[in-house]
């Protein structure tokens, strides 16, 4: 079956001398990968229509057995130049790609990732970066997996947690903050969180769009915290050692310096 379809360049790698196997986000499709032939060939008409973090038009002809669908026709939409010549928008760009491939099942049509993603690489086409971008990203990508971390609510009973300045047990495994009754249980895998960090992380959930983090100041201290808390709770719930996080924030970090 011959599809059309939006497609972003998640990765690729070499299949033979001339072929290259190309990972993609859509929105119809999900997660996909496909074979394209002979795209190394100096007379592929492939050559310059695909590259890391482009937002494509693609025709595959879908494969119903087997992973690997066959690229047809490819056209560039957004080729976002930035993220290949700014090494701190690469690196960002370069770790929220591979945090998409990592995660996301495959074959799962998923419009709200693709679209999470699309205007993520937008915001660093435009200048935009920083370690609150990232950490906003993840929160965005849980959310739309319906692994967001519960903020407002105990994450064992359900009750609505008070607020105001205090230190929060914060459980990974029970995905959320724990009211102070339930808080006595089971004491393994908490991590204690100030209100401060608190208040970031549920405006973050909360903006739909990456603007919204770039006002958010955070001390050395606030970022660590977040750093580990986020970086833990992708670990557990996600089953996955996202590549390219560390290297990500250290160079962010290293220009809010
Ligand atoms: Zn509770």
């Amino acid at each position: 079956m011959i599809i059309k379809t939006n497609a972003l360049v998640l990765r690729f790698y070499p299949f033979s001398n001339t072929s290259r196997v190309v990972s993609w986000m859509t929105p119809d499709l999900g997660r996909i990968v496909t074979l394209v032939k002979g795209s190394q060939r100096p007379r592929s008409l492939f050559l310059g229509q695909y590259d890391l973090f482009y937002t494509c038009e693609l025709v595959l002809y879908r494969r119903e057995r087997g992973s690997m669908h066959i690229a047809r026709e490819c056209a560039p939409i957004k080729v976002r130049p930035r993220l290949r010549r700014d090494w701190k928008a690469a690196a960002t760009a370069s770790y929220l790609a591979g945090l998409v491939s990592q995660a996301v099942p495959p074959e799962a049509p998923h419009e709200g990732i693709f679209s999470l993603l699309d205007a993520a690489l937008d915001h660093l086409e435009s200048g935009g970066s920083g370690s609150p971008f990232l950490f906003w990203f993840e929160l965005q990508l849980l959310e739309q997996m319906g692994l967001a971390p519960r903020l407002r609510r105990c994450a064992a009973c359900g009750a609505a947690l008070a607020s105001g300045p205090r230190r929060t047990e914060f459980a990974v495994a029970r995905g959320g903050l724990l009211c102070p009754d339930c808080a006595g249980e089971d004491r393994e895998n908490r991590a204690r969180v100030g209100s401060d960090v608190l208040g970031m992380l549920a405006a973050w959930q909360q903006a739909r769009a990456p603007q919204g983090p770039l006002n958010t100041r955070c001390t050395s201290r606030q970022r660590a915290a977040i750093e580990t808390l986020l970086g833990g709770f992708l670990a557990y719930h996600l089953d996955v050692q996202p590549a390219g996080r560390r290297a990500a924030l250290d160079v962010l970090a290293r220009r809010v310096a």
